[in-house]
């Protein structure tokens, strides 16, 4: 997954706004990340990219320091292509004599289609490269009159997911594809325009206005699958490049990857999470002293699972810092290499042993996927003094691999996938990760939690979901991977 953002400014810079914007993002993605921008007057793209998170990356130098009131920013978290400069974002081009630079959310599936259509031997393309530097090759080869045509000549080659911000020449383009796998939005604050992953953005970009108010950027409206949207120095415009299909939205968006105080399609996600919690106590209960949330990915639904199970009569009471989560480790998943990650593991957690000692534990979290995360924390809760430790998920066993944005194929080529490994079975897997019992929140009710919690006019309904990795259903196809 990544996180993109796209400001037209009408009168402030926007190097400040974008670098905001990405390090509220960097949830997302922090193995690489950087900005883009172009100066109308110099008729110039001055850009920033490095490897790292935001700080990182910008260590140095201040994004007030590029000029332009237009430009994009990215950070990443690796799908196609490895975690390296050259493919870090926004990936850079040109097209007809015009620098161009691309900003993706998302993952193409058929890439290797691609490179070989292109069969173009420029430095663009090499052995791991990633799906956006493909997408940035066509377009510089494109012979298409203007920028605009160029994408309407690429994008219905493209197979997969994907959200798109390019700059070129003083303006910003925005392209969504048909199934509106993952979140794009748009912002407006004042007359600036504003695109992002994630509508929190929104809440931070903000203006003093003349009266001294604070006013912060709003939304306005999703970027619609199939569309694509123009701003930039000849105002607005936006066509469907694609006809639109019945919406796929990324639903592991809701159980993990947005930001709790982040709402799409009317749906705030703190509170969907809450609700999987919820539905989790009734259908997965457990007699226990207390309930201990995996922060922070885990809070949400623990608060939920702690409320309901109250309501329904168990003394059991919530014991948030029971697992204690030092603050100087951000997500750890999104660390590519398997063993930085368990070694981050161990920083991760800690536990408080005298609110744990002698107490039958329960353990929500939001997810299992290779079981890395859980295992150390049941060590931690036997280590602690716990009697019994019981594990409670907020979604249903992760058993295939994602493909359309958050890389877990690689996982499941290397049947790291804890779930499939034993086909789905909560007993087996409970006595694989060492725990008196497991409880998975039923598919059904995980959608229902969502569709519970959303906004009067909210377009979601029971089929808006894409959950391959949990159904095996690709809606996009699985071009070059091969899931049997
Ligand atoms: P595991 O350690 O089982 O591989 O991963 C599970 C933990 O990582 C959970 O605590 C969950 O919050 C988080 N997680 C699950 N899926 C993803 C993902 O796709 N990306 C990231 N960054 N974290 C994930
Ligand atoms: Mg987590």
């Amino acid at each position: 997954m990544c996180g993109i953002v796209g400001v037209v400014n009408e009168s402030r810079e926007a190097g400040p706004d974008i670098f905001f914007a990405c390090t509220e993002m960097q949830h997302r993605g922090k193995e690489s990340g950087g900005i883009a921008v172009f100066d109308e007057e110099a008729g110039y793209m001055d850009k920033h990219i490095g490897m790292g998170d935001m700080a990182q990356v910008f260590m140095g130098k201040s994004a007030a320091s590029l000029r332009g009131k237009i430009g994009i920013g990215h950070v990443r978290y690796s799908n196609t292509g490895s975690s390296s400069l050259k493919n870090a974002q926004p990936v850079i081009g040109f097209f007809r004599g015009k620098e161009f630079a691309c900003g993706h959310n998302g993952n193409l599936v058929n890439t290797k289609a691609l490179m070989n259509e292109c069969s173009m031997v420029n430095r663009f393309f090499d052995s791991d490269c990633s799906d956006t530097r493909v997408v940035a090759g066509m377009i510089s080869q494109s012979r298409a009159a203007s920028f605009k045509e160029a994408l309407l000549e690429v994008l219905p080659k493209l197979e997969g997911a994907f959200c798109f911000l390019f700059l070129c020449d003083g303006n910003l383009y925005a392209a969504r594809d048909p199934y509106g796998f993952h979140p794009f939005q748009l912002g407006r604050r004042g007359r600036d325009c504003i695109l992002a992953s994630e509508s929190m953005v929104f809440d931070h970009l903000s203006i003093e206005s003349p009266s001294r108010v604070e006013r912060s950027a709003e939304f306005e409206r999703d970027i619609s699958p199939g569309e694509l949207f123009i701003a930039g120095r000849f105002g607005e415009y936006s066509m469907m490049w694609s006809e639109p299909k019945n919406l796929k939205f990324d639903i592991f968006e809701y159980i993990y990857f947005l930001r709790p105080d982040s709402k799409v399609y009317g749906v705030r996600v703190e509170l969907a999470r809450r609700m999987m919690g919820r539905y989790l106590a009734e259908e997965q209960p457990a007699e226990a002293d207390i309930i201990v949330p995996v922060r922070s990915s885990g809070s949400a639904a623990s608060r939920g699972y702690a409320e309901r199970m109250r309501e329904m009569g168990y003394l059991c009471k919530e014991e948030p810092e029971g697992l204690f989560r030092p603050n100087v480790v951000g997500r750890v998943w999104v660390e590519p290499f398997q063993e930085i990650r368990e070694e981050y593991l161990r920083l991760k957690f800690n536990i408080i042993p005298e609110l744990i000692d002698g107490r039958d534990v329960i353990v929500v979290d939001d997810s299992i996927v290779r079981g890395n995360t859980i295992k150390r924390i049941v060590k931690l809760m036997r280590q602690g003094g716990a009697r019994k430790v019981h594990v409670r998920i907020s979604c249903p066993p992760y058993m295939w691999p994602d493909i359309y944005g958050n890389d877990t194929y690689k996982d499941y080529q290397n049947d790291r996938l804890v779930a499939l490994t034993l086909m789905g079975d909560a007993a087996a897997i409970a006595k694989s990760i060492g725990v008196d019992s497991l409880g998975y929140l039923s598919l059904e009710k995980t959608k229902r939690a969502i569709l519970d919690v959303k906004e009067p006019g909210s377009i979601l309904d029971m089929d808006s979901f894409y959950d391959g990795v949990f159904t095996k259903k690709y809606p996009a196809g699985t071009g070059d991977y091969i899931i049997r």
